[in-house]
Parts: structure tokens; C-alpha cells; sequence
């Protein structure tokens, strides 16, 4: 699991990053709102750990900014205070849950089972865009009365499109996410597996493929008929 603090009190993000690195999560820490949104935009995380006060950008501003460019990430935000109005903003903005500081470890970390437990839950079994319906249990996809199933890397790899809906996914993101961080798979592993998916979708006879978008990654569309 990984997880992107964004805090500018370093002492604290490093401390939060040990704890975190303790209980085996995979952590990186940004100090600032601007860069909070870049690492964030990427998908790649499981939970974002956000404070509210922030220079150049506020937490409100950046979870509205993620929020808005489609990325679902659970967000806990921190905040040295604890005015019902704060936690209502934080809230609406599209964090997932609050804390004030200070809070205890195993109080954060029970909060990162918690939301990454109801955001699994959110996803639900069975997916749909356009004419297929996509089974994240069996990784099975289906058009009408055909179905073919996927392996567990193009499973994977259509997963993440769905989730980013109309936001391309670049082929970094999805070397990270699906093949990790220390693998040697590089661009062709990735051009290869997205040509088994639209092989496989043209074959259920779907109106969606994968579009790539020269520089910028892949993304599902329609087909005009
Ligand atoms: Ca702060």
C-alpha cells in the first residue's frame, strides 16, 4: 500500500513517514499544496495524508484540485485546529476523514484501515463504461452475451482506466502501479499489454477501446458509430 503525505512540518512528516514505513506501507512526503496535487494526480496512492495548512496551496484547495481532475483517493486531513466549520469545508472539499493534531499513531493508522476499507467497499464488483461491464472479482469483461476474461496485469491495467474515468493514465503511472517501482518492465511491456486489451474488447465486440494520447498516456473511449 502507498501512501503520500503532504505536510510542511518536516519533523512531523518524517515521523509520520516511520511509523508508517514500520507497519510496511510504502511512503513519500511532499511539503507543499502545489506539490501535493502533482504527486497525487498520479493515482498511484492508496491513502493521501493532507494537513490543511499549507504554503502555496491550502489541503482544501488541493483535495477540490484532486477531487475535480478525477483522482478517488482516500484523504485524511490534518489540521492544528478543530472548528466545525474547518472540518465541514475539509469535508466538502473531498477529504474522506479528519484529524486534529495531535493525534496518537495507532489513531492514524486506525483511521488509514478505516478509509481504505469503506472506499474498497465503494468499489463495487462489477463496473461498467460504455457497452462492457467489467468484473473485478472474476476479471471477466463483457459486451452484450460475450465475455472474455483478462489476466491479472491487463485486470489490473483496466482497472486503473476505469478508475481515472476521462483522465489519461501515463504509462509511468502504470508501470508503477501495476508492474511496481523495482521492476525492469518498461514502455513495450505497457504497449504490449494494452494491445491484448482492445484485442480483447474488439473481440466481445465492445464500442470501447484504449486511446492513446501521444506524450500523455491511455484512456478508455467510445467508439463513434
Ligand atoms: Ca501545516
Amino acid at each position: 500500500m502507498q501512501i503520500l503525505i503532504v505536510e510542511d512540518e518536516v519533523r512531523l512528516a518524517k515521523a509520520l513517514k516511520q511509523i508508517l514505513e514500520e507497519k510496511n506501507y510504502m511512503v513519500e512526503m511532499v511539503h507543499n499544496g502545489e506539490d501535493g496535487v502533482d504527486y497525487g494526480m498520479s493515482g498511484i496512492y492508496d491513502v493521501i495524508i493532507l494537513d490543511l495548512m499549507l504554503p502555496k496551496l491550502n489541503g482544501i484547495e488541493v483535495a477540490k484540485r484532486l477531487r475535480t481532475g478525477g483522482v478517488e483517493t482516500p484523504i485524511i486531513m490534518l489540521t492544528a485546529r478543530d472548528t466545525i466549520r474547518d472540518k465541514i469545508a475539509g469535508l466538502d472539499s473531498g477529504a474522506d476523514d479528519y484529524m486534529t493534531k495531535p493525534f496518537s499513531p495507532n489513531e492514524l493508522l486506525a483511521r488509514i484501515r478505516a478509509v481504505t476499507r469503506r472506499h474498497a467497499e465503494v468499489l463495487a464488483d462489477v463496473i461498467s463504461y460504455g457497452d462492457i461491464t467489467f468484473n473485478i472479482s472474476t476479471n471477466e469483461v463483457s459486451c452484450g452475451d460475450k465475455s472474455i476474461r483478462l489476466n491479472f496485469k491487463e485486470a489490473e491495467i483496466l482497472k486503473l482506466l476505469f478508475l481515472r474515468k476521462n483522465v489519461p493514465v501515463s504509462k509511468e503511472d502504470l508501470l508503477t502501479k501495476v508492474w511496481g517501482y523495482d521492476s525492469e518492465a518498461g514502455d513495450s511491456n505497457v504497449e504490449a499489454y494494452i494491445s491484448f486489451i482492445r484485442k480483447k474488447l474488439s473481440f466481445i465486440n465492445s464500442n470501447v477501446t484504449v486511446v492513446s494520447l501521444k506524450k500523455v498516456g491511455y484512456k478508455l473511449e467510445e467508439k463513434k458509430c
